[in-house]
């Protein structure tokens, strides 16, 4: 298999079509045997419950090549539960985890020739989503749905080294009590667009969200779950049942524990301990781990102390580790990694 004539070093995050994606449509009450297809087109009806009433949820992991050439994806089957536990909150018929790990794989073999070599450090991000595609008018769950799984080669997160990112305390919500805020769903995103470009036009790179219902406790970015080390070398990230819960940072957690041996507490974090911190991180897929240096709310400036330029020494550890574990240069806990080809 040849490669695509690709610079993956200069890649950005953007999307690229590949040569195949994967679509299964659900019809008369079950899934139908979904296919392999080259166009990267959908036509639907107008009426469609994703179009009027935002039905859709969706995924997102990355494919690496290994050392020995393998192509591997990492814990796919969590994003297949979490998949699941987005579209019973939607109305959305689930996809078996069965399923979903045949169309993942399927769709990155049609594609191996995409998927960046080795030691680039770009990677293959794979979207996988649901939709209602039958028509509602009236509210309610549409009549049909498609489950789709593209690709697209993404580049390496931090090109020009890493700088530590600055964020602001957001005036808006991004998740009520009891709402959406721990389902991977568009909607989530669509009512944070406008948040987050008022935090870029100020110059901020992100938005930390706070608790909704007391605006006391630290929440999420809402793209990617934070991290915070303690001034005496303890991992702490907040606990809620309004975040996502990130697989990147589920799986951060355990390397914590288990491989550099330190102190772990899932737990509420007030807003007013963030300033105690030694480093602040938030993690996610896209980038593992980036480093945050400064958080500003209102006249409140919160500079961290490992600084703007790079990682402190226990977020650099994290991150080295777990992407040892994705390229294969560290051994991975036993049904990590799943081999596809
Ligand atoms: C996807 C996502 C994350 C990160 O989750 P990972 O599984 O680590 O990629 C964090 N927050 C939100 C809101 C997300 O949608």
């Amino acid at each position: 298999m040849e490669k695509k004539d690709i610079k993956w070093g200069e890649l950005g995050f953007g999307y690229m079509p590949t040569d195949y994606r994967y679509y299964a449509e659900w019809k008369n009450g079950a899934w139908e045997e979904g296919k392999l297809t080259k166009d990267n087109t959908i036509t639907m009806s107008e009426c469609a419950g994703v179009l009027q009433y935002a039905q859709t949820c969706f995924e997102g992991l990355k494919a690496y090549t290994q050392k020995d050439g393998s192509i591997v994806t990492f814990r796919p089957d969590l994003n297949a539960e979490r998949l699941q536990s987005s579209a019973r909150r939607l109305l959305i018929p689930e996809v078996s985890t069965e399923m979903f790990l045949h169309a993942l794989d399927e769709t990155v073999k049609a594609n191996a020739a995409w998927v960046p070599p080795y030691g680039t450090g770009a990677t293959l991000y794979v979207r996988p989503f649901l939709f209602g595609s039958g028509p509602v008018i009236g509210v309610a769950p549409a009549p049909e749905y498609q489950f789709r799984l593209f690709c697209t080669p993404v580049g390496p997160y931090f090109k020009g080294g890493v700088k530590p990112i600055k964020i602001c305390v957001s005036d808006y919500d991004r998740a009520a009590p009891h709402g959406t805020g721990d389902i991977k769903a568009g909607l989530n995103y669509a009512m944070s667009l406008y948040a987050g470009e008022l935090a870029h036009s100020r110059g901020y790179n992100e938005n930390m969200f706070l608790d909704a219902g007391t605006r006391t406790y630290v929440e999420e970015t809402g793209g990617a779950n934070f991290l915070f080390v303690t001034k005496d070398g303890k991992l702490v990230t907040p606990k809620s049942s309004t975040i996502l819960p990130s697989i990147t940072r589920r799986s951060l957690v355990y390397v914590a524990k288990e491989y550099l041996g330190l102190t772990v507490e899932e737990r509420q974090v007030p807003f007013e301990e963030v300033k105690e911190f030694a480093e602040v991180g938030v993690c996610g897929t896209a980038a593992v781990i980036s480093p945050v240096g400064e958080i500003d709310n209102h006249d409140e400036k919160i500079m961290v102390p490992s600084g703007m330029n790079e990682f402190g020494p226990v977020l650099g550890k994290l991150r080295e580790t777990l992407t040892g574990i994705q390229n294969g240069d560290v051994e991975a806990p036993e049904g990590w990694i799943r081999k596809i080809c």
